[in-house]
């Protein structure tokens, strides 16, 4: 019997230590921070990962940053395209002005007059078009046959793997006993990067991938075997919505192939974790961040060793998470 590769030769941890040093400059070092309260809960030293602090608001900002400071010349001077309005959207943009490339965000007419703004705030293009998601995607495959601008997807490409995957040498790095990296999940770009760098530093480590019960993608694909489409739901973990495309190239064999294990929240239990980082960390983070912490007061997570949890981003709605502080245990009437 042949063993399979443990390692898709997709995006290498070789990939990773070169966007680390491409990315520095551009980026903050976001710190590490024990809990003592989860730590008593587990037995074992948990440590949170502070990139709720990362300039953005959320870790996105690397492999968006990695992915531009990659592209051939003749393509940053005709510009970068997305139709992400949320975390990837922002750090695109972001990252597009910081070097003076032209970034393009594609809409529909369904998106709030805030976030338009907040787009445009960042100096990014904003084009509005059609009455969906789908309709935003198809004008950024036309700007891309069309006007040669640059696509730079939210996770599905080899140079946002390794910009995320920086994240996880950080870890590696500020907690070289760790045993146990619990990182949310969605398209998988976050954990494919994180698991490929520390399990190429430390093979032993376990990854395990947290995401919501409802609407979510890749467990839904892992589950199947191969990719599929969910019904997308509401839920506090906004930034772990989405599909991951039926023709996933790189994300989905990525997390088949390093993830441990995946596990499912509730929206009571993400409204818990949310207020635990309040409480006991100060850290004011989104829904869709809160999941390790989640995972871990649930009774969902076991341990023999330290624990990394990954706070993956700040970018809440205030008055959603004043709601969830006084009690609210999920997204209740959208604003
Ligand atoms: C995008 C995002 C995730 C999930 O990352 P993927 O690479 O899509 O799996 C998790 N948390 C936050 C805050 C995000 O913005």
């Amino acid at each position: 019997m042949t063993a399979l590769p443990r390692f898709p030769a997709v995006v290498t941890l070789d990939q990773i230590r070169a966007a680390a040093a491409r990315i520095a400059p551009h980026l903050r070092r976001t710190p590490m921070e024990v809990d003592a309260h989860l730590s008593a809960l587990l037995g074992v030293p948990v440590w949170l990962k502070l990139e709720h602090l990362q300039a953005t608001g959320a870790f996105k900002l690397r492999g968006a940053t990695n992915a531009l400071l990659t592209l051939p010349p003749e393509a940053l001077a005709r510009g970068v395209v997305t139709a992400s309005t949320g975390n990837h959207g922002r750090a695109l943009a972001h990252a597009a002005r910081a070097q003076g490339v032209r970034a393009v965000v594609c809409l529909s007419r369904l998106v709030p007059a805030n976030k338009i703004a907040a787009i445009r705030d960042l100096g990014a293009e904003v084009r509005i078009v059609g009455d969906s998601q789908d309709q935003a995607m198809l004008e950024v495959a036309r700007a891309v046959a069309q006007e040669g601008l640059a696509e730079v997807p939210p996770f599905d490409d080899a140079a946002v793997i390794a910009g995320q995957g920086t994240l996880g040498l950080e870890i590696a790095r500020d907690l070289p006993d760790v045993t146990t990296v619990l990182v949310p999940l969605s398209g998988g770009g976050l954990a494919a990067g994180v698991a490929t760098a520390v399990k190429g530093l430390r093979p032993d480590v376990r990854v395990i991938g947290l995401t919501m019960d409802r609407g979510a993608a890749m467990a839904a694909s892992l589950a199947k075997g191969h990719p599929v489409e969910v019904a997308e739901e509401a839920s506090l973990a906004d930034s772990l919505g989405g599909g991951i495309g039926l023709q996933n190239r790189l994300t989905f064999g990525m997390c088949r192939a390093l993830l441990d294990d995946v596990v499912l929240l509730t929206e009571a239990e993400i409204a818990a974790g949310m207020r635990h980082a309040y409480r006991h960390t100060r850290a004011v983070i989104e829904g869709g961040a809160a999941v390790g912490i989640s995972a871990i007061l649930a009774g969902k997570i076991t341990a023999t060793g330290p624990v990394a949890v990954i706070l993956s981003g700040g970018n809440v709605d205030m008055d959603l998470h004043l709601r969830v502080m006084n009690g609210a245990d999920d997204v209740g009437p959208q604003a």
